[in-house]
């Protein structure tokens, strides 16, 4: 199933975008041949096309809220840096994983501002992170790096 979603959808969706299960689409359905909880639970977006998974049957439910405010983060970042580049960024740069820089760089600001509300979200991302996420970071600079901004964001600093 294919949803087109324009912007200002549901008082959020700050992008028209489009969202298709995974199951519809070929090279989703390639990936998971290696690795299977891409198909079943996470949630992939390339440009503004936002895949979900083929065991989510609405994907506009209020329970995915959190995750397609990320989602749309990167919606936000493909727009910035242009498909190709975002790509050779997020899966190559400098490394495929440990030191994926730019992956740990796209995703923190997605976690961040969508999915971390309280001090305790910061280990559950973190521990996220290194699972679904080929391990981009260090572990330890990854829950220093949420600590010290989720503080600075409690403390209503600017950066
Ligand atoms: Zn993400």
């Amino acid at each position: 199933m294919r949803l087109r979603v324009k912007k200002g959808f549901a008082g959020f969706i700050s992008q028209d975008v489009e969202f298709i299960n995974k199951q519809n689409s070929l090279l989703m359905r390639f990936i998971s041949l290696f690795y299977p909880a891409f198909m079943t639970n996470l949630w992939t977006t390339i440009g503004n096309k936002i895949y979900y998974p083929n065991t989510e049957r609405s994907p506009l439910a209020i329970k995915n809220y959190a995750i397609i405010k990320h989602e749309l983060i990167h919606v936000k970042q493909f727009k910035k840096y242009g498909v190709p580049l975002y790509l050779f960024l997020y899966l190559l740069c400098p490394l495929p994983f440990l030191f994926s820089y730019f992956r740990w760089k796209f995703e923190r600001e997605a976690y961040l501002h969508a999915n971390i509300q309280t001090e305790e979200d910061i280990d559950k991302v973190v521990n996220l992170l290194n699972k679904y996420y080929l391990y981009p970071w260090p572990k330890k600079w990854m829950r220093a790096w949420f600590i010290e901004q989720f503080h600075r964001r409690e403390n209503g600093g600017n950066s």
